[in-house]
């Protein structure tokens, strides 16, 4: 689906995907909050999709436990895999057809070629690269390889490896500004798929993004490098790419990107405690400068003068006290 740019500036798509790799907590929440409110506070849309590709980290109850968190938090989907929509289906696994199809284009261009070398790159490109799982670049080992050579591999397992472009590229973010890099220099040729086909989130991700007309995509900033692999991607397809926006991490008081070893900040846990979500808003809206204090409150009330532009542009730092304070 192309998209005009008058239409873009109108009627902003954007898009939440959580990932079913274990419970939504904190962090999660903050971004989904600050995607849905940015196109919400310019009367656009909010996709919710699952990217399920990681399959050996899925966890099978937590597609459902992501819908409620994000339903409990306040925020609504015009689109997403209860609720149908013209771009259905919602759930990555479901969508293996059109990775397909975009992979296809990649190997008849020789965009991508196969790729021996390790197997725990292989198994992380499922996911999206969050900033501890960006390795060191891949050095071009294989890139003498053309797509016929995959057929005289025999049993040798492979991924297809995209041939980064070797030129200077820019985007304007909306909340870090201006970024330029060069893909191929800094950051190296990057997994598309596995030998038998399974996309990597690179792959998929622009495909969806593309697909379901998503103007705006909101994430946390540790994906940035991933997003320089995208327009390389979109421009392969000649595609227009969305708007990024990438915001700064919720992290804990060691600096470093929240996670189970900071302990329980699952959104689960508020919702069986029987809280409400409206001191977790609140907070959230406080650490985003969108309030003076945290008091609770909902959503819906942030939509005025709701600014990416004003957002802090540092990392959030949440304390065992913070947390705490939503306890109690
Ligand atoms: N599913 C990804 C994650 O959980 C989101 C990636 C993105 O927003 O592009 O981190
Ligand atoms: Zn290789």
């Amino acid at each position: 689906m192309n998209q005009s740019t008058s239409e873009q500036v109108a009627m902003p798509v954007g898009r939440i995907a959580p990932a079913p790799t274990g419970a939504q907590h904190v962090g999660n929440a903050r971004t989904y909050l600050l995607a849905w409110l940015s196109v919400r506070s310019r009367e656009g849309r909010l996709i919710l999709r699952i990217e399920d590709l990681d399959s050996p980290r899925l966890k099978s109850w937590a597609v459902d436990q992501a819908l409620e968190d994000v339903a409990w938090l306040g925020l609504d989907w015009t689109e997403g895999p209860d609720i149908g929509g013209p771009h259905a289906p919602y759930i990555q696994s479901q969508r293996r057809a059109l990775y397909d199809d975009a992979l296809r284009q990649l190997k008849q261009a020789e965009r991508v070629y196969p790729c021996t070398c390790t197997r725990r790159d292989v198994a992380a490109a499922a996911s999206a690269p969050h900033a501890e799982h960006e390795g060191p670049n891949y050095p071009g080992t294989c890139a003498g390889r053309s797509v016929a050579d995959a057929a005289r591999l025999g049993e040798q397992p492979f991924v297809w490896r995209f041939r980064a472009s070797n030129v200077e590229r820019a985007w304007h973010d909306r909340v870090i500004g201006t970024k330029a890099a060069n893909v191929a220099r800094e950051l190296g040729d990057f997994i598309i798929a596995r030998g038998d086909g399974a996309p990597a989130y690179q792959l998929a991700v622009v495909v969806d993004d593309h697909v379901m007309g998503v103007s705006e995509v909101l994430r946390g900033d540790d994906l940035v490098p991933s997003t320089w692999r995208q327009l390389d991607l979109y421009d392969f397809f000649g595609w227009q790419p969305p708007e990024f926006a990438h915001v700064p991490l919720v992290v804990g008081p060691d600096g470093r990107r929240l996670a189970k070893r900071h302990g329980d900040t699952r959104l689960a846990q508020l919702r069986e405690a029987g809280k409400s979500p409206e001191r977790l808003i609140g907070l959230l809206a406080w650490s985003a400068g969108l309030i003076d204090e945290p008091r609770p409150c909902q959503p819906a009330d942030l939509l005025d003068n709701f600014d990416l532009a004003q957002l802090p542009r540092t990392p959030w730092v949440l304390t065992a006290d913070l947390w705490q304070s939503l306890l109690t």
